[in-house]
């Protein structure tokens, strides 16, 4: 069984890494990889293929640095030539970026099969690109691989039928990630050495909502100079964001590192004291490496951990952040509930596809 397997962006290296692993063991499993170039900078993808040992792209298509509609259809033209070539029996797309859309689309027109993982998630914001990726890259796919059980609720109130093999809750893949890597993470050489463990505030900035909107931008980072005068704030930091600071002057007190490779990001989560985050998948392993999470966007994907009380909603309001701070730092809660499966996510999305071979 051939799968072409679809990724472009940082978070898509990671999940696709445990994945990828998975298709090894399997010796009737072929997998292409290709590889989009939406993210093209050494630390923002070749990292990531040294690290976690992830195969070698077979095609790099080099399209980045455009808009979100030239992007993305300059990807459906290219993927749609490599699926002509390699005829796989399915298309494996993650998460919701345009890389996923152009993946899903260009198999879903050819009529291959497309399984997304990741599926299910809502931030209910129809502006954001991240919601109509995926909500336009559920509706073409074949098979929806569930995070979590509220994902997958989201589904059924769209109307997607109720079916364990249409729609399977597997956990989630970022989990497999971090369990598997926790033992190999390295100490950022960038980082300074006169921050002390288990003392500083580790923070990610890179949603386009807060970046693009420069009276947002400037508060978040207000917020993070003000806790950097109790606790050290240390940010690997985009690098799309950091040419927004630079362009508009915007003063930074924290200490900015480079963007850094998993296995430091994995350091940085696990000797931070708590995480302030808009990322999507670095609010889930502040809960997987048992610290409180800022999420600092108006709403989350990732309800069940607002609702569970480890991670704080707080938009990019100072005082808001400030109060959630100051909470969330006196506040105790219990890592242990499996909201994200075991640890075995890749395991399950490889035996639907081979169960799915056998009909
Ligand atoms: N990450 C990383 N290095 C960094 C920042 C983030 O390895 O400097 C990892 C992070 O641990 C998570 C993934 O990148 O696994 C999240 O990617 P990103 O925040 O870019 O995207 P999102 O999850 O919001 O889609």
């Amino acid at each position: 069984m051939k799968i072409v397997t679809i990724i472009g962006a940082r978070p898509q290296f990671i999940k696709a890494a445990v994945v990828s692993r998975e298709i090894l063991k399997h010796s009737q499993l072929e997998e292409v990889i290709v590889h989009t170039g939406q993210h093209f900078d050494a630390n923002m993808s070749d990292v990531f293929f040294e690290q976690m040992d992830i195969p070698k792209p077979h095609y790099q298509l080099e399209i980045a640095s455009l808009s979100h509609g030239a992007m993305t259809g300059r990807m459906l033209e290219k993927i749609e030539e490599v699926l002509l070539k390699e005829q796989p029996d399915w298309v494996l797309v993650y998460g919701d970026t345009n890389s996923t859309l152009a993946g899903a689309l260009a198999a879903s027109k050819l009529h291959i099969k497309v399984a997304h993982v990741e599926a299910g998630l809502r931030s209910f914001n129809m502006r954001m690109p991240e919601e109509q990726n995926r909500i336009l890259t559920d509706k073409i796919s074949e098979i929806l691989f569930c995070p979590t059980q509220s994902a997958k609720q989201n589904l059924l109130k769209e109307g997607y039928s109720d079916d364990a093999n249409y729609l399977p809750v597997v956990g989630d893949v970022m989990f497999d990630a971090a369990k598997f890597y926790a033992q190999r993470s390295q100490r950022p050489s960038e980082l300074p050495s006169d921050i002390s463990l288990g003392k500083f505030v580790l923070g990610t900035i890179h949603r386009a909502e807060n970046t693009n909107d420069l009276s947002r931008l400037k508060s978040l980072v207000e917020s993070l100079n003000e806790i950097n005068q109790s606790e050290p704030v240390v940010v690997p930091l985009h690098p799309r964001t950091k040419a927004i600071l630079d362009a508009n002057d915007i003063a930074v007190d924290f200490t900015i590192l480079e963007p850094v490779g998993y296995l430091e990001m994995v350091y940085l989560l696990q000797h931070c004291s708590l995480v302030v985050s808009d990322s999507g998948g670095v609010q889930k392993e502040a809960y997987f490496f048992k610290k409180p999470c800022l999420v600092t966007r108006d709403e989350t994907e990732w309800v069940e951990l607002v609702e569970h009380g480890s991670n704080h909603l707080v938009g990019v309001e100072k005082s808001k952040i400030l109060a959630a701070y100051d909470k969330a730092k006196s506040t105790d809660v219990d890592y242990s509930v499996p909201f994200y499966g075991n640890g075995h996510c890749a395991e399950e999305v490889i035996g639907y596809l081979l169960k799915d071979g056998c009909n």
